[in-house]
């Protein structure tokens, strides 16, 4: 299952994808948000005069009450910056003010000198989770899977104590292309980051020091979370810095590229 969200008449829609040779094709429109049924599969839909996912006007699949991120979940980015492994899941937020669709530029605020990618693998909840038992099953909970770039101040995250202002600028959220259920993190989904096409980060979900339930059950211990709200995974190693003029993208496994420009303010 792999679905969007698009713009339609000037309106946000939400479009069930088919995969034909070659092509996505948007061949039915969904009638409710998904997450407000669980699954997509629930949602009434009906017919619409197929689009190739490659000429609509791809917006942000989710709109969440909350994006909670989880740092150094990879080894070898905790290394990088010279951080040690972490003993339980580092959790923090970013404002949903953050989200831009793709294609929709990143800007550079002049706050900071150093704007890093953070190329991650985002989850999307489809029911509420609250206080989950040490051995329940997350994947119920799960809608699917996207792309996320945890765009980060690198030199305000440093001088900070916390990172909400680091990670809370406008457009520091990059989400999409689409929402897909054809990926099992358990098993393995690639995460890859390029800037201008040249790769930057490559990882893979085994490599988590967190497994996903194990991260999903922490965060419900703490907050409750609702259908549609998104968690970021964590980055593998590799991360760098933007510049403007820069094109960044981030893809993963059955999920696609979700591709951004870089501005300065
Ligand atoms: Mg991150």
């Amino acid at each position: 299952m792999k679905y969007c969200r698009f713009a339609l008449n000037g309106n946000a829609a939400y479009g069930l994808i088919e995969n034909t040779p070659g092509k996505e094709i948007i061949t039915r429109l969904l009638l409710a948000p998904p997450e407000t049924h669980g699954q997509v599969e629930d949602v009434p839909s009906r017919r619409m005069e197929p689009l190739p996912v490659a000429e609509a006007t791809l917006l942000s699949p989710v709109v969440p009450s909350k994006i909670v991120c989880v740092g150094r979940n990879y080894r070898n980015h905790a290394a990088e910056l010279g951080n040690t492994v972490p003993a339980e899941p580092i959790i923090f937020l970013k404002p949903p003010s953050s989200i831009i669709h793709p294609g929709q530029s990143i800007k550079r605020p002049k706050m900071s000198e150093r704007v890093d990618y953070e190329g991650e693998l985002g989850v999307v909840i489809g029911r509420a989770c609250h206080r989950l038992n040490g051995d329940e099953d997350v994947r119920p909970y799960i809608l699917g899977y996207t792309c996320v770039n945890d765009v980060t101040a690198r030199d305000l995250q440093q001088k900070d104590e916390q990172w909400t202002r680091a990670k809370g600028f406008d457009t520091f959220c990059p989400v999409g292309p689409v929402v897909s259920d054809e990926i099992d993190p358990w098993a393995g989904a690639e995460v890859e980051t390029r800037v201008n096409g040249a790769q930057r980060q490559r990882g893979n979900t085994r490599d988590f020091i967190f497994a996903l339930d194990v991260l999903v059950r922490y965060i419900s211990q703490v907050m409750t979370l609702f259908p549609g709200d998104l968690i970021s995974t964590g980055t593998p190693e590799g991360v760098g810095p933007l510049l403007a003029g820069d094109r960044v993208e981030v893809q993963a496994s059955c999920v696609g590229v979700l591709s951004n420009p870089v501005v300065n303010e």
